[in-house]
């Protein structure tokens, strides 16, 4: 722990649970994020990827080792957002396609689904949860047959504490032929992640919530046996080749989801983040995050007018709770004046589940590994003081 907090420089100037929002940035990765734009101060942009290819390669390796998939299968995107937009865009709809969803589902998902849906005709459906706030299989079963094209799910939710049976998901989609497409961007470096195991198709996250990585990056996972049957919603040359005058060749890996430009520094920074989290090793950043949140979630729901807001059996890094008779807003701006930084989630982060809730916003408090005990205490203290 020692060592996780003397290389996060942020840890001397803020008490940090905004993690699902984004990570302090651990040294090792500032560090290659400027030796790169010094590098290419000094030399060249073009020059200086050229003099960095091998490492600028090595990020696909880095990916594919943290999430089980070899390196073809991985694109690096801007967001987890376009990521996962480039897998949806390039589903092709007829009228009547059925969409099957669930509640805790990502606003720009959602968003995204609400266009597609217009346009194509195909059906949004969103299956109800099971009593522990977690899409319901058994709902999910008796509403699959051949019209279904896509189950589309956001794994650990932005707002809550829930994490979504993810494999057992992915079972019933294998079992049907259905595409499996998996928003696994607050889940990725929070927990272990194998997507043999989640049997999804494919598979987007970002770069600065819990890998630590930096702002911009993200990448996409895509299964081998699916690429091709995916054409993505743009193209440029390094996604294809212009091999004839009216003709286009699209590449058969996951690049084809890529563009030829982007911000080296920061991707060989997610790189770095990347092996710094593997370095670590996931199931034991895992277990020191279900720690400490269990943990917060147990001394603040023991202080009065605080109500835990957290779903699901199994539970995660993010705690999110409101304080009766305070409006939420006024508690994040009220820590934040503290060096204490937390979110607000709102009701349009993810429409479906604050309705079904009827809240309207609730704080969020997102614990890593890096977090401490004496960091809980100090935060409930300041909790109790304002409720
Ligand atoms: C933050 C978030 C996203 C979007 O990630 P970007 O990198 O900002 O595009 C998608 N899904 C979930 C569940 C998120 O929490």
């Amino acid at each position: 722990m020692l060592r996780a907090r003397s290389e996060t420089p942020g840890c001397n100037n803020v008490l940090h649970f905004n993690n699902a929002g984004a990570s302090l940035l651990p040294a090792p990765v500032v560090d290659a994020v400027n030796a790169h734009f010094r590098l290419e101060a000094e030399m060249g942009g073009y020059e200086a990827a050229e003099a960095a290819k091998t490492t600028v390669q090595g990020f696909y390796a880095a990916a594919a080792q943290l999430i089980g998939c070899s390196p073809e299968e991985i694109a690096y995107q801007e967001s987890a957002t376009r990521a996962w937009d480039m897998v949806f865009y390039a589903l092709q709809f007829q009228p009547g396609d059925r969409v099957l969803t669930a509640k805790a589902e990502y606003a720009s998902n959602y968003i995204a689904f609400l266009q597609i849906a217009k346009k194509t005709g195909a059906v949004i459906e969103v299956i109800p949860d099971d009593p522990y706030g977690q899409i319901s299989l058994s709902a999910l079963e008796s509403r699959i047959d051949a019209k279904v094209k896509l189950i589309a799910i956001t794994h650990v939710p932005t707002q809550g504490g829930l994490v979504n049976p993810a494999q057992a998901v992915g079972r019933v989609a294998r079992d049907a032929g259905v595409f499996y497409l998996l928003d696994a961007t607050q889940s990725v470096g929070q927990m272990p992640i194998d997507v043999g195991e989640l049997y999804c198709d494919a598979l987007c996250t970002t770069g600065r919530k819990y890998l630590r990585g930096p702002r911009g990056t993200g990448f996409l996972y895509v299964k081998q046996s699916r690429i091709e049957e995916l054409e993505p919603p743009f193209l440029d040359l390094h996604a294809a080749t212009w091999t004839g005058l009216d003709r286009v060749h699209i590449r058969n890996d996951a690049a084809r989801f890529e563009t030829w430009e982007r911000n080296y520094s920061n991707m060989l920074g997610l790189k770095t983040a990347m092996e710094y989290a593997s370095s670590w090793g996931l199931e034991t950043i895992w277990a020191r995050i279900r720690l400490l949140s269990a943990t917060l979630r147990a001394k603040l729901s023991s202080i009065p007018k605080v109500q835990i807001r957290d779903l699901g059996e199994e539970q995660c890094g993010i705690v999110t709770f409101t304080v009766n008779g305070l409006d939420s807003e006024g508690i994040v701006q009220a820590l934040r004046k503290k060096q204490i930084n937390v979110s607000l989630s709102r009701v349009e982060y993810a429409r479906l589940d604050f309705e079904a809730r009827g809240l309207e916003s609730v704080v969020r408090a997102s614990v890593h590994y890096y977090n401490t005990e004496e960091e809980i205490e100090r935060f409930c203290q300041e909790i109790e003081e304002l409720a």
